[in-house]
Protein backbone atom coordinates (compact mmCIF):
# COMPACT_ATOMS: atom_id res chain seq x y z
CA UNK A 1 0.00 0.00 0.00
CA UNK A 2 1.32 3.21 -0.51
CA UNK A 3 2.23 4.26 2.99
CA UNK A 4 1.15 8.11 3.01
CA UNK A 5 -0.23 11.11 1.61
CA UNK A 6 3.16 12.41 -0.04
CA UNK A 7 3.72 9.42 -1.91
CA UNK A 8 1.62 9.99 -5.56
CA UNK A 9 3.83 13.13 -5.90
CA UNK A 10 6.88 11.45 -4.80
CA UNK A 11 5.71 8.78 -7.22
CA UNK A 12 5.13 11.67 -10.20
CA UNK A 13 8.50 12.92 -9.18
CA UNK A 14 11.16 9.74 -8.97
CA UNK A 15 9.40 8.86 -12.48
CA UNK A 16 10.36 12.53 -13.86
CA UNK A 17 6.74 13.31 -14.99
CA UNK A 18 7.02 15.85 -11.85
CA UNK A 19 10.48 18.24 -11.99
CA UNK A 20 9.68 19.16 -8.15
CA UNK A 21 7.45 19.02 -5.72
CA UNK A 22 5.94 22.13 -3.69
CA UNK A 23 4.05 21.35 -0.39
CA UNK A 24 2.33 23.99 1.93
CA UNK A 25 1.70 22.42 5.67
CA UNK A 26 2.06 23.00 9.22
CA UNK A 27 5.83 23.26 10.65
CA UNK A 28 5.29 19.93 12.54
CA UNK A 29 4.31 18.01 9.35
CA UNK A 30 6.51 19.82 7.24
CA UNK A 31 9.43 18.62 9.19
CA UNK A 32 8.64 14.64 8.83
CA UNK A 33 8.34 15.56 5.03
CA UNK A 34 11.27 16.78 4.87
CA UNK A 35 13.15 14.21 6.71
CA UNK A 36 11.18 11.43 4.54
CA UNK A 37 12.23 13.10 1.45
CA UNK A 38 15.61 13.25 2.45
CA UNK A 39 15.52 9.83 2.98
CA UNK A 40 14.55 9.00 -0.11
CA UNK A 41 17.33 11.46 -1.46
CA UNK A 42 15.69 14.21 -2.85
CA UNK A 43 16.60 17.89 -1.87
CA UNK A 44 14.74 19.73 0.29
CA UNK A 45 14.46 23.54 1.13
CA UNK A 46 12.01 25.05 3.07
CA UNK A 47 10.53 28.40 4.54
CA UNK A 48 7.51 29.71 5.51
CA UNK A 49 5.58 32.58 4.72
CA UNK A 50 1.72 33.42 3.74
CA UNK A 51 0.27 30.89 1.09
CA UNK A 52 -2.49 31.25 -1.10
CA UNK A 53 -5.52 33.69 -1.59
CA UNK A 54 -6.46 33.76 2.20
CA UNK A 55 -3.33 34.09 2.87
CA UNK A 56 -2.82 31.48 5.51
CA UNK A 57 0.77 31.43 7.51
CA UNK A 58 2.48 28.01 6.33
CA UNK A 59 5.39 26.03 6.12
CA UNK A 60 6.87 25.42 2.81
CA UNK A 61 8.64 23.11 1.19
CA UNK A 62 10.33 22.62 -2.17
CA UNK A 63 11.89 19.21 -3.23
CA UNK A 64 13.55 18.87 -6.54
CA UNK A 65 17.00 16.94 -8.05
CA UNK A 66 19.43 19.56 -6.82
CA UNK A 67 19.82 21.48 -3.99
CA UNK A 68 20.12 24.74 -6.43
CA UNK A 69 16.87 23.87 -7.80
CA UNK A 70 14.52 23.69 -4.92
CA UNK A 71 16.93 27.04 -3.57
CA UNK A 72 15.66 28.58 -6.87
CA UNK A 73 11.55 27.67 -6.57
CA UNK A 74 12.29 29.66 -2.74
CA UNK A 75 13.48 32.60 -4.65
CA UNK A 76 10.84 32.34 -6.60
CA UNK A 77 8.19 32.33 -4.05
CA UNK A 78 9.97 34.44 -1.37
CA UNK A 79 7.96 37.58 -2.61
CA UNK A 80 4.79 36.30 -2.75
CA UNK A 81 4.32 34.33 0.53
CA UNK A 82 6.02 37.65 2.40
CA UNK A 83 4.15 39.29 4.88
CA UNK A 84 4.43 42.98 3.28
CA UNK A 85 5.50 41.88 -0.95
CA UNK A 86 7.17 44.21 -2.29
CA UNK A 87 6.33 43.29 -5.66
CA UNK A 88 3.92 44.76 -8.13
CA UNK A 89 0.73 42.86 -9.92
CA UNK A 90 2.76 42.18 -12.98
CA UNK A 91 5.73 40.80 -11.44
CA UNK A 92 3.49 38.60 -8.99
CA UNK A 93 2.44 36.90 -12.22
CA UNK A 94 5.56 36.52 -13.67
CA UNK A 95 6.56 34.83 -10.35
CA UNK A 96 3.65 32.59 -10.14
CA UNK A 97 3.93 31.80 -14.09
CA UNK A 98 8.00 31.02 -13.23
CA UNK A 99 6.69 28.66 -10.43
CA UNK A 100 4.56 26.78 -12.37
CA UNK A 101 6.55 26.40 -15.13
CA UNK A 102 9.07 24.44 -12.73
CA UNK A 103 6.78 22.51 -10.89
CA UNK A 104 5.64 21.20 -14.43
CA UNK A 105 2.31 22.85 -14.75
CA UNK A 106 1.63 22.82 -18.59
CA UNK A 107 1.57 26.49 -19.83
CA UNK A 108 -2.35 26.96 -20.83
CA UNK A 109 -3.09 25.92 -17.26
CA UNK A 110 -0.61 28.40 -15.82
CA UNK A 111 -1.84 31.29 -18.13
CA UNK A 112 -5.61 30.72 -16.96
CA UNK A 113 -4.44 30.84 -13.58
CA UNK A 114 -2.56 34.17 -14.06
CA UNK A 115 -5.71 35.71 -15.95
CA UNK A 116 -7.69 34.44 -12.46
CA UNK A 117 -5.39 36.18 -9.61
CA UNK A 118 -4.95 39.16 -12.32
CA UNK A 119 -8.17 40.11 -11.23
CA UNK A 120 -10.11 38.37 -8.41
CA UNK A 121 -13.75 39.32 -8.12
CA UNK A 122 -13.95 40.05 -3.94
CA UNK A 123 -15.92 37.75 -1.96
CA UNK A 124 -15.93 34.73 -4.03
CA UNK A 125 -13.64 31.69 -3.80
CA UNK A 126 -10.70 31.37 -5.93
CA UNK A 127 -11.62 27.63 -6.51
CA UNK A 128 -15.22 28.25 -7.49
CA UNK A 129 -13.43 30.66 -10.07
CA UNK A 130 -11.50 28.05 -11.09
CA UNK A 131 -14.07 25.08 -11.46
CA UNK A 132 -16.68 27.83 -13.62
CA UNK A 133 -13.55 28.41 -15.76
CA UNK A 134 -12.31 24.81 -16.16
CA UNK A 135 -16.37 23.77 -16.32
CA UNK A 136 -17.08 21.59 -19.76
CA UNK A 137 -19.87 19.06 -20.16
CA UNK A 138 -17.76 16.16 -20.25
CA UNK A 139 -14.50 16.07 -17.79
CA UNK A 140 -12.04 13.85 -17.47
CA UNK A 141 -12.51 12.79 -13.93
CA UNK A 142 -8.53 12.52 -13.47
CA UNK A 143 -8.48 16.23 -13.93
CA UNK A 144 -10.71 16.35 -10.73
CA UNK A 145 -8.10 18.85 -8.20
CA UNK A 146 -11.15 19.74 -6.19
CA UNK A 147 -9.93 16.67 -3.48
CA UNK A 148 -6.85 18.23 -2.98
CA UNK A 149 -7.66 18.53 0.74
CA UNK A 150 -8.10 15.58 0.81
CA UNK A 151 -5.24 14.04 -0.87
CA UNK A 152 -6.95 12.49 -3.51
CA UNK A 153 -5.61 14.02 -6.81
CA UNK A 154 -3.41 13.21 -9.85
CA UNK A 155 -2.79 16.57 -10.67
CA UNK A 156 -1.64 19.25 -7.77
CA UNK A 157 -2.89 22.22 -10.27
CA UNK A 158 -5.86 23.52 -11.41
CA UNK A 159 -6.79 22.77 -14.60
CA UNK A 160 -6.93 25.58 -17.41
CA UNK A 161 -10.53 23.42 -18.54
CA UNK A 162 -11.68 19.95 -16.75
CA UNK A 163 -10.44 17.88 -20.30
CA UNK A 164 -7.52 19.79 -21.19
CA UNK A 165 -5.10 17.50 -23.34
CA UNK A 166 -1.57 18.87 -22.05
CA UNK A 167 -2.87 18.44 -18.06
CA UNK A 168 -4.48 14.77 -18.83
CA UNK A 169 -1.00 13.26 -20.37
CA UNK A 170 -0.01 14.14 -16.76
CA UNK A 171 -2.61 12.37 -14.87
CA UNK A 172 -2.17 9.94 -17.07
CA UNK A 173 1.37 9.60 -16.94
CA UNK A 174 0.56 9.84 -12.77
CA UNK A 175 -2.12 6.67 -12.69
CA UNK A 176 0.16 4.66 -14.44
CA UNK A 177 3.09 4.99 -11.98
CA UNK A 178 0.91 5.20 -9.15
CA UNK A 179 -1.07 2.02 -10.59
CA UNK A 180 2.34 0.29 -11.33
CA UNK A 181 3.46 0.58 -7.71
CA UNK A 182 -0.29 -0.17 -5.95
CA UNK A 183 -3.03 -1.40 -8.53
CA UNK A 184 -5.15 -1.11 -5.33
CA UNK A 185 -4.30 2.64 -4.48
CA UNK A 186 -4.75 3.74 -8.08
CA UNK A 187 -8.13 2.23 -8.42
CA UNK A 188 -9.26 3.84 -5.12
CA UNK A 189 -7.76 7.38 -6.52
CA UNK A 190 -9.32 7.04 -9.97
CA UNK A 191 -13.01 6.08 -8.57
CA UNK A 192 -12.90 8.40 -5.81
CA UNK A 193 -11.83 11.11 -8.65
CA UNK A 194 -15.02 9.87 -10.74
CA UNK A 195 -17.61 11.64 -8.76
CA UNK A 196 -19.89 14.26 -9.24
CA UNK A 197 -18.98 17.35 -7.76
CA UNK A 198 -20.87 20.63 -6.57
CA UNK A 199 -18.30 23.73 -5.53
CA UNK A 200 -20.47 26.63 -4.32
CA UNK A 201 -18.82 30.70 -4.25
CA UNK A 202 -18.05 30.47 -1.02
CA UNK A 203 -15.05 28.04 -1.62
CA UNK A 204 -17.32 24.95 -0.21
CA UNK A 205 -17.32 21.31 -2.03
CA UNK A 206 -20.03 18.46 -1.67
CA UNK A 207 -19.79 15.18 -3.40
CA UNK A 208 -23.40 14.42 -5.36
CA UNK A 209 -25.56 11.93 -6.72
CA UNK A 210 -27.19 13.07 -9.76
CA UNK A 211 -30.86 12.60 -10.62
CA UNK A 212 -30.89 12.09 -14.70
CA UNK A 213 -33.90 12.49 -16.54
CA UNK A 214 -35.20 15.40 -18.50
CA UNK A 215 -33.43 17.74 -16.11
CA UNK A 216 -30.55 16.88 -13.62
CA UNK A 217 -31.49 17.08 -10.15
CA UNK A 218 -29.14 16.49 -7.20
CA UNK A 219 -30.28 13.62 -5.39
CA UNK A 220 -27.83 13.46 -2.49
CA UNK A 221 -24.99 15.21 -1.41
CA UNK A 222 -22.41 15.12 1.25
CA UNK A 223 -18.91 16.20 1.96
CA UNK A 224 -15.74 14.66 1.01
CA UNK A 225 -14.30 12.49 2.85
CA UNK A 226 -9.99 11.30 2.51
CA UNK A 227 -9.16 7.55 1.52
CA UNK A 228 -9.88 6.55 5.42
CA UNK A 229 -12.86 8.11 5.75
CA UNK A 230 -12.17 11.20 7.29
CA UNK A 231 -13.95 14.66 6.73
CA UNK A 232 -10.86 17.41 6.33
CA UNK A 233 -13.10 20.13 5.67
CA UNK A 234 -15.92 20.86 8.11
CA UNK A 235 -17.03 23.92 6.38
CA UNK A 236 -18.17 22.00 3.78
CA UNK A 237 -18.99 19.28 5.70
CA UNK A 238 -21.07 21.49 7.41
CA UNK A 239 -23.31 22.99 4.13
CA UNK A 240 -23.37 20.30 1.70
CA UNK A 241 -26.85 19.51 2.53
CA UNK A 242 -28.24 22.62 1.01
CA UNK A 243 -27.48 21.12 -2.24
CA UNK A 244 -30.30 18.50 -2.48
CA UNK A 245 -32.90 19.03 -4.65
CA UNK A 246 -31.05 21.78 -6.91
CA UNK A 247 -31.93 21.63 -10.37
CA UNK A 248 -28.51 21.64 -12.93
CA UNK A 249 -29.05 23.59 -16.05
CA UNK A 250 -26.43 22.34 -19.20
CA UNK A 251 -24.12 24.43 -17.92
CA UNK A 252 -23.72 23.30 -14.67
CA UNK A 253 -25.08 25.80 -12.81
CA UNK A 254 -27.16 25.00 -9.74
CA UNK A 255 -30.84 27.21 -9.54
CA UNK A 256 -31.51 28.78 -6.46
CA UNK A 257 -28.87 28.15 -4.15
CA UNK A 258 -26.82 30.77 -4.12
CA UNK A 259 -25.35 33.79 -6.39
CA UNK A 260 -23.59 33.38 -8.52
CA UNK A 261 -24.62 29.98 -8.69
CA UNK A 262 -22.92 26.76 -7.20
CA UNK A 263 -21.59 24.91 -10.29
CA UNK A 264 -21.67 20.88 -10.62
CA UNK A 265 -18.77 19.33 -12.96
CA UNK A 266 -19.90 16.24 -13.73
CA UNK A 267 -16.94 14.35 -13.29
CA UNK A 268 -19.09 11.03 -13.19
CA UNK A 269 -20.12 11.33 -16.94
CA UNK A 270 -16.97 9.92 -18.68
CA UNK A 271 -15.11 6.54 -17.95
CA UNK A 272 -11.53 7.43 -18.59
CA UNK A 273 -10.39 4.25 -20.03
CA UNK A 274 -6.38 5.11 -20.35
CA UNK A 275 -4.87 2.42 -17.96
CA UNK A 276 -7.93 0.75 -16.43
CA UNK A 277 -8.92 -2.57 -16.61
CA UNK A 278 -6.71 -3.81 -13.74
ZN1 LIG B 1 -4.39 23.46 -19.63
Amino acid sequence: MLSGPIDVEWLAFRAGIKPAIRITTDVRRARRAAARFRNLGACVVGTTGLVGANRIPSAILYVARSRREAEQLRLIERDLVAEAPECDPPRVLELNASLGARLGYPKCCIDAFCARIANPPAGISVLWLSARDAWVASPSSRLNSLLLPERIRLITFEPCRYDCAAASRIADSVFQVVRDTDAHAAEAIDRELARPMVVAPDGCRALVTLERGDKTRIAASEAPRDLEGNVVDPESARSSARFVGALVDSAGRLDAICDPPAVCIDFGRVVTTGGRGL
